[in-house]
């Protein structure tokens, strides 16, 4: 095997592992199964900072976004696209399939959404049912400030619709604090479990908006009204992958037990980016940078591909490319959940040190953690 340094999927704590692997009953007809899906919804929301109900879906990150579209867009609704990268972009093909109306806003993909801009568009314009933002983009490693972002656009009283798959656990997240109407998370991202399941926090107001539809839901696997009262009646929609739930239950359990989290991924992030520099090579966006990945730009010389197949072919280290606007420009390095460690970073810094060299890369230091 090779150490997996991508930005998701990411490694999995061996407890994650075995927890997948345990005898299972029948998830629709066992009563206790109601109980351990209800309590592992629960504890995700707690560790997000919000009473909102969270629903986990069986499916991989993408469901949790076109879920979130598909229930609350109604044909002809206009929703605002907050697009300053490849997965704020791709919110718009979600709202047109779903019958809306998207409205991009788009700045520069290497910086964040500033606020006083945003303010000022919707000054003149304010007329979306809600708007769609990711708070880390992954592709570019950019972290938006949904912090200020959210709270703005519920004072022009439009919902919103998060994507923090590969932001949650690394940075932090406030659902209640920063009025997040629905948040979207992903398995396989800072949660560090396999892929396969999306997780969804729906706001009371959230809620309603898809309650108060005119025109029913166009789907049934992304049409989050139908877990209404699951636990009550005890009727999942569909059977769940009680294996998956298991190993999420632990996930969600070692965040919980792990009390510097937050502060471990800020500093390795720093650390990286200082390597990163002070070697000479150049960091892809200009501002706001997310603590989960650290995306580069390919020095002069070499490419992308040379880089990463030399790092997996001699160190067995898996690093990614880019796509959409950024292929082949830059290579990300994923340093979010399980992967997040000083061993981990140093050895992936090292191995990137030697591969470079040897493809004829100059570097001004050697690319390694300082104190
Ligand atoms: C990983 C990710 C998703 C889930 O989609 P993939 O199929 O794994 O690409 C959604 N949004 C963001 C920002 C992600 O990083």
């Amino acid at each position: 095997m090779y150490k997996m340094m991508t930005p998701g999927p990411t490694m999995v704590a061996e407890n994650v592992r075995m927890a997948r692997s345990v005898e299972t009953g029948n998830p629709d007809l066992d009563p206790d199964f109601y109980d351990f899906y209800k309590d592992t919804c629960e504890l995700y929301s707690g560790l997000l900072h919000t009473k909102n109900e969270s629903l986990i879906l069986s499916g991989e990150g993408i469901l949790g976004l076109e879920a979130a579209v598909a229930s609350l867009t109604e044909p002809g609704d206009r929703v605002l696209v907050l697009d300053n990268g490849v997965f704020g972009k791709g919110f718009a093909d979600f709202v047109r399939i779903y019958g809306g109306e998207p409205v991009l806003y788009t700045t520069d993909y290497k910086s964040v959404i500033a606020i006083e801009p945003l303010r000022a568009f919707l000054e003149q314009d304010s007329d979306f049912k809600y708007a769609t933002v990711v708070h880390c983009d992954t592709p570019s490693g950019m972290l938006n400030p949904i912090a200020d972002i959210c709270p703005l656009l519920k004072e022009y009283g439009i919902l919103t619709v998060v994507d923090s798959v590969s932001g949650m656990f690394g940075n932090a997240v406030n659902v209640d604090a920063w009025n997040i109407d629905i948040l979207c998370g992903g398995s396989q991202k800072a949660i560090s479990c396999p892929i396969g399941l999306t997780l969804v926090t729906i706001s009371e107001e959230a809620k309603q908006a898809m309650e108060n539809r005119k025109t029913g839901i166009a789907s049934f696997y992304a049409n989050l009204l139908i877990f209404k009262d699951y636990y009550e009646k005890k009727w999942f929609p569909y059977s769940m992958p009680v294996s998956d739930i298991y190993g999420l239950r632990q996930a969600l359990e070692n965040i919980k037990e792990d009390k510097t989290i937050l502060e471990r991924h800020a500093e390795i992030a720093r650390r990286t980016r200082e390597a990163l520099t002070r070697s000479g090579l150049s960091l892809y966006a200009e501002n706001g940078y997310s603590n989960t990945v650290t995306v580069f730009s390919i020095p002069g010389g070499v490419t992308a591909s040379a880089i990463l197949q030399t790092l997996q072919e001699e160190y067995h280290i898996m690093l990614a490319g880019s796509f959409d606007v950024m292929a082949g420009e830059v290579i990300r390095i994923g340093h979010m959940g399980y992967n997040c460690t000083e061993e981990n970073m140093q050895e992936t810094l090292h191995a990137l040190d030697r591969t470079l060299r040897k493809l004829g890369v100059e570097l001004k230091a050697p690319l390694e953690f300082s104190r």
